[in-house]
């Protein structure tokens, strides 16, 4: 007799026709899951699966990575390169060479007309470490512009700028298997469970095995803030008020760590100046969190022994997102909790490869964390490339925040975008728009013709999409995960790293520096240039990589295994090895609502898309569970303006307006709203995005906007199904 489970039918797996799976990593988000792409017996892409043996996800995916096979062959995909002479004629299609000719004639007559920085270049988290390298040696040793910045910008900047304020260097000191250690986990704007599922199923499977308190700041009730032990509304950017008040709390109550204080910082006294104007009455009134539980967040993560922060975009996207996280540091530094299993910092990555941009690709400086600003790094690389070292400015350029501005000026006549879509992810896109417009000249490099900045390109490049190629990502814990190419790239499109390489062979310099031409070439100069160095990736090579399914950086020459965690020696990036406590004043500098314009809008992540949905909007396994712009609106203030739930409401701010549907929900106070970025139709219309002053990163998070239900119920609904089957 069978009983349970036996009983009924067993689960069927469709048999897709898979004769072979190939090894890679995924292109979406940071987490850096190890996947297999199941090819059928022509060769094409139809299944994915999570790796059991990799560390990362063993064997788990989240619902983009379970579908990301489909994303090879989806609508949108260029397969020619495209020309035209103004962006508002027709496109026609054309050959590489004339494309790439084009181009490379364009960026000479405008740097010729208006010097160097005229033209520049603002690129992606999403293309490959060897392709972010190579592209910084063709931006910084060939065509020479200093005016050449990636996505980071947008995403991770603020960690950036606070992990060097702070340790004297970027790099998370952390890594998951910290939460295999800690005893209290607190988490600064981050909705995990939607963000980064596999880092949050990592969080539940050591909450499993042992309970630890788990503590969410969130302005909105998330899927995270649900399942914390305690969760703080807090009121919208003011994250820095709440921490100085933690550690307020700390310091008086005697419950920091002086000898670690001693040891391994400078700054105690300003610091400890600073804070004392946070007591957590005072602070309660800024943060809207009261008294009380300040001073029990505060003793919980001190006394924990082994306590950790995450954070997200909560943090990064604010205009003091730069000292947000310096003062997570601060938090860390004073209870001793860097470095330790279960004791540390650590900034969760947004794109796949933010990572290695960051490492490699030479936006804010040159290649492996060296910078302009620093004789001996320019002319180490100048040697390296073989090139003369005056050829490098002497400080980094413009910020991708402060490039678009400067087009508004008329001080950057030409643009080339790589892998990002800033009409859908800049803020306030009515301006983009119009600076668009005004362009010289616009290249447009990308997998898909359909994003919407290609609509303002004179010329575009299709490239190769993630697997068609080959190279390393790094993720969220400094680990280097090998991407095999699992199929080769759709039509005509090129990979990445072949469409720089051939534009630097149109130059005199480019003519005279190597450029290898395989992906496993240029890990090679990476893993010289990285030698010695706090990123030293010496001891890699891609089959280890493969082999044990991702290294952690450093990994020194005849290293196996790599290197969880940074500053275990308690030994920091400054000349004297101590980090710095930093002294951060809390100044209230954001549009906040008022009588006219009474919500808050809050902007964030759904699990079921990514980014501006170039690929999500189109792979239907993913795209039909989020279909539709949509705002989360408290049912009280709904009701007072006679707005129902699955009708629709026009958002209005001082930049412009978004339609969106209605899901009513407690999970937004009453004073504001919630709406996924992702749309092009909605929340980057609205959005003002003031820019932090350290890391020039957008404030995307905090605007003020008013709300009106949409009479017309009908042709609301057209206007949204003719904006999504674009
Ligand atoms: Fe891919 Fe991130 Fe999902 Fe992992 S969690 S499968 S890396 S999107």
């Amino acid at each position: 007799m069978l009983f349970g489970r036996n009983q009924k039918n067993p689960i069927k797996i469709a048999d897709k026709g898979v004769v072979d799976w190939k090894y890679t990593t995924c292109g979406y988000c940071s987490t850096g899951c190890s996947i297999e792409v199941g090819l059928d017996d022509k060769g094409n892409a139809v299944a994915t699966r999570g790796v059991a043996s990799a560390d990362v996800n063993r064997g788990k995916l989240c619902l983009k990575g379970i579908f990301e096979h489909e994303l090879f062959n989806i609508p949108g995909r260029g397969d020619k390169p495209l020309m035209r002479e103004n962006y508002y004629d027709a496109f026609e299609q054309t050959n590489w060479d004339t494309a790439l000719d084009k181009v490379a004639d364009e960026i000479k007559r405008i740097q010729s007309e208006h010097g160097r920085d005229a033209f520049a270049i603002v690129s992606t988290g999403q293309i490959m470490t060897e392709e972010f390298y190579t592209l910084g040696k063709l931006a910084r040793g060939v065509i020479g512009t200093n005016n050449y910045d990636g996505n980071t910008t947008l995403c991770m900047a603020s960690a950036v700028s606070g992990y060097k304020r702070s340790f004297g260097s970027d790099g998370p000191p952390g890594c998951y298997d910290d939460f295999e250690h800690t005893e209290c986990l607190l988490a600064f704007g981050s909705n995990l469970p939607e963000q980064h599922p596999i880092i949050y199923w990592r969080l539940k499977q050591a909450l499993e095995k042992r309970k630890f308190p788990v503590i969410v700041v969130d302005p909105r009730v998330t899927m995270f803030a649900q399942m914390a032990d305690i969760h703080l509304p807090i009121t919208p950017g003011t994250d820095l008020a709440l921490l100085n008040s933690l550690a307020y709390v700390i310091l008086d109550e005697g419950l920091e760590d002086p000898e670690y204080i001693k040891a391994h910082t400078n700054g105690y006294d300003e610091f400890r100046e600073t804070v004392q104007h946070y007591d957590p009455v005072s602070a309660s009134k800024i943060c809207g969190i009261d008294e009380d539980t300040i001073r029990l967040v505060a003793r919980t993560y001190a006394k924990a022994g082994k306590a950790m922060s995450i954070w997200t975009m909560g943090i990064n996207q604010s205009t003091h997102g730069s000292d947000g996280v310096c003062a997570i540091n601060n938090l860390n530094l004073i209870t001793g909790n860097i470095g330790k299993p279960g004791g540390t910092s650590l900034s969760i990555t947004g794109q796949c490869n933010a990572m290695g941009t960051r490492e490699w690709s030479s936006c804010s400086g040159l290649p492996g964390y060296r910078a302009l600003e620093k004789e001996q790094d320019r002319e180490d690389i100048a040697k390296f490339w073989g090139i003369d070292p005056e050829f490098f400015p002497k400080k980094r350029g413009l910020f991708q925040t402060d490039i678009f501005p400067a087009i508004e000026t008329g001080q950057i006549k030409g643009l080339w975008i790589i892998a990002t879509n800033p009409m859908t992810s800049m803020s306030n896109t009515p301006r983009i728009r119009k600076i668009l417009e005004k362009l010289d000249f616009l290249v447009v490099q990308d997998a898909y013709q359909d994003c919407e900045s290609n609509q303002y390109a004179n010329v575009y490049f299709p490239a190769g999409v993630w697997a068609e190629k080959e190279g390393c990502f790094t993720n969220t814990e400094r680990r280097v995960n090998l991407i095999r190419n699992v199929i080769k790239p759709y039509g005509d499109s090129k990979p990445d790293l072949w469409i720089f390489n051939q534009m630097a062979k149109r130059f005199e310099q480019g003519k005279k520096i190597t450029f290898p031409e395989t992906a496993e070439g240029v890990f090679d100069e990476l893993r010289q240039l990285s030698k010695g160095r706090m990123l030293d990736y010496s001891g890699m090579s891609y089959e280890k990589l493969e082999t044990q399914k991702g290294l952690q950086w450093p990994c020194t020459e005849g290293d196996e295994t790599g290197s969880p965690r940074l500053y275990t020696d308690g030994k920091f990036q400054y000349p004297d090895g101590k980090a710095k406590l930093l002294a951060l004043p809390f100044i209230d500098n954001n549009e906040v609502p008022d009588d006219e314009y009474p919500f808050w809008m809050n902007s964030g992540r759904v699990v079921e898309h990514f980014h501006t949905r170039t690929r999500t909007g189109k792979v239907g396994n993913i795209n039909k569970f989020s279909p539709t712009p949509y705002m989360e609106m408290n049912p009280d203030s709904a009701k007072e303006l006679g707005i129902v739930h699955g009708g629709y409401a026009r958002l209005t701010s001082r930049r412009g307006d978004g339609v969106v549907m209605v899901q009513l929900t407690q999970r937004v106070p009453p004073n504001m709203v919630f709406i996924p970025f992702h749309f092009h139709e909605c929340a980057n219309r609205l959005s003002l995005g003031l820019l932090d002053p350290h890391s020039r990163q957008p404030a995307f998070k905090q605007c003020a906007v008013k709300i009106e239900a949409v009479i017309d119920q009908q042709a609301a609904a057209i206007r949204n199904k003719e904006a999504r089957a674009y």
